[in-house]
């Protein structure tokens, strides 16, 4: 479907996600035709400045962002015609006033036809205060029940969503306050990743691999989202996070549901989403008494990170000296039901680590009798993974003969490279996201259910963890983090794959 003509009016335009995301993919859009010429953006934001200098900082953020550079003046000039800007606090009714009258005469003059999309580029705890000044100022309009004349409002809102089950289930219920459910798009960029995207494809529309896809094949699952980086001056945000909320409760839960669900009865939103539910609802719950046998937490020391000495955590600015947050966090989770039962999941999620990697690696049985001898060569199982990131691609290992006149045994890989099969130049996620939801479909969205579930599995962890467990053990910087994550694995009779 094409995008419909609308007005994308982004709350929070004058932060760094609006310059380094949304804008650099609007007019990525703009540039690859996917947009109509009844297309808008304004921006809503405290300090004041005229449509020209907010077209200005957006441009200048386009060419450092975008990752089509030089920016294309004639795209640029006739993207811009359609961007301005309104200055106004959030708390104030007369914002959404001078709002209203801006967006009619946006209406009128660029055919937008009453079709509104919110981005709230803001922190959580202005969701509230922006859904009702929308509202009061009769900006929110009913969902169109199918009617494909009648225009549309729809909200798409960031991360975090709630930090416990609690908040997020009062974020949930306020935001519904405004909008009904299907006029929410809750962003995980996750989900607009090429790759992420490509494992519904290569699940669904091969036949080779779904029938291995189970618990008769699969040994076990790892899935590993690893950053080189630490908190690169968030300090005062990561104390308030750590890992399990930044990474684990959304992205890295939302990797473990595409890979562990059933082939959905359609793409349709709600089947999709549907079927990660079900995921969601088969977790064994890692109740408080199981936590310490079945999740380990670290925090960074010092180390080094590509030959480059790097300070502890502790010693990031705006962290505290005897900071007990988590940088890392590994965990054996089990999806009980009749595809998973008994094949584990190992999950960990790290800052600093050796390397910068998000993949999800299926390891496959052993053979059940081997042929050779232990002097040809030891047989490793088969091992299938994903490459969310970076080198996108996906790899099969085996083992396999090396030449020669004797039988040696090797283990080798098959591997498919985006870059090298499709070009570089694949769509940022917020692309995706951003035209997904001008177009209406909700597949890469989280449903409200879908959150709610994620962290009533994740809150029993935080109680353990605040019930006075031990602080979380130091890993060196440059690492896979600490020892008890491979003692997790090693009770198993299991390693972690060095990716
Ligand atoms: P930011 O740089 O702090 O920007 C905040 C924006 O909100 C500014 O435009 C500011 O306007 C405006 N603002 C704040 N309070 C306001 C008020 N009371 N009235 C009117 N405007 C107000 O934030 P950000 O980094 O863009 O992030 C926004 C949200 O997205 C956050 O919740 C963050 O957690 C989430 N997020 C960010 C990223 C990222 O890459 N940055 C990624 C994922 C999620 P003025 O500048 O005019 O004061």
């Amino acid at each position: 479907r094409h995008a419909d003509a609308c007005a994308v009016v982004i709350f929070g335009a004058s932060g760094d996600l609006t310059r380094r995301k949304l804008m650099p993919a609007l007019y990525n859009l703009a540039l690859g035709r996917y947009l109509t010429g009844s297309f808008a953006v304004v921006g809503v934001a405290r300090r004041p400045k005229t449509n020209e200098q907010f077209r200005e900082e957006m441009k200048e953020g386009v060419g450092k962002f975008s990752r089509r550079k030089p920016v294309d003046s004639a795209v640029w000039s006739d993207f811009e015609k359609g961007v301005s800007y309104v200055a106004g606090t959030f708390e104030d009714k007369a914002t959404y006033e001078k709002l209203r009258a801006h967006l009619e005469q946006l209406d009128q003059e660029r055919g937008t036809r009453k079709n509104r999309l919110f981005y709230l580029a803001v922190p959580p705890a202005d969701f509230g205060t922006i859904a009702r000044g929308l509202k009061e100022a009769g900006l929110v309009a009913p969902p169109p029940n199918g009617d494909r004349s009648a225009p549309w409002t729809r909200v798409v809102i960031e991360k975090p969503f709630g930090h416990d089950l609690a908040s997020a289930r009062a974020l949930n219920a306020t935001i519904s306050k405004v909008f009904e459910e299907e006029q929410v798009f809750r962003i995980d960029h996750y989900l607009g990743k090429e790759t992420v995207q490509n494992l519904l494809v290569f699940r669904f529309a091969n036949s080779l691999f779904e029938p291995v896809w189970t618990r008769e094949h699969v040994d076990h699952v790892q899935i590993t989202v690893a950053e080189e980086i630490g908190v690169e001056g968030r300090g005062k945000f990561y104390e308030k996070t750590g890992v399990t909320r930044d990474i684990v409760e959304n992205h890295l839960m939302q990797l473990l549901c595409l890979t562990a669900m059933e082939p959905p009865i359609s793409l349709e939103a709600d089947a999709v989403r549907d079927e990660k539910v079900k995921v969601l609802r088969s977790l064994r719950p890692i109740e408080h008494s199981l936590v310490t046998e079945n999740v380990v937490r670290g925090q960074y020391g010092r180390g080094h990170v590509r030959a480059e000495e790097v300070p502890a955590y502790r010693e990031e600015p705006d962290v505290a000296a005897d900071s007990a947050v988590e940088t890392y966090v590994a965990a054996r989770v089990f999806v009980d039901n009749w595809r998973w039962g008994g094949v584990p999941f190992y999950v960990r999620a790290g800052k600093r680590m050796l390397r910068r990697v998000t993949e999800i690696a299926l390891q496959f049985k052993k053979v059940p009798h081997s042929l050779f001898r232990p002097q040809d060569g030891g047989i490793t199982p088969n091992v299938l993974s994903l490459r969310i990131q970076p080198d996108e691609g996906i790899a099969i290992r085996f083992i396999s003969k090396e030449p020669g006149q004797a039988t040696v045994l090797r283990d080798v890989a098959m591997d498919f490279r985006y870059g090298t099969a499709f070009g570089s130049n694949t769509p940022e996620a917020y692309e995706r996201l951003l035209l997904d939801a001008i177009r209406g479909d909700a597949t890469l969205f989280t449903r409200s259910d879908e959150v709610e579930h994620q962290w009533a599995f994740i809150d029993p962890v935080f109680d353990a963890w605040n019930a006075g467990a031990a602080p979380p053990p130091v890993y060196p910087s440059g690492s896979w983090g600490p020892e008890q994550a491979d003692d997790l694995l090693a009770r198993d009779g299991r390693r972690w794959r060095k990716p």
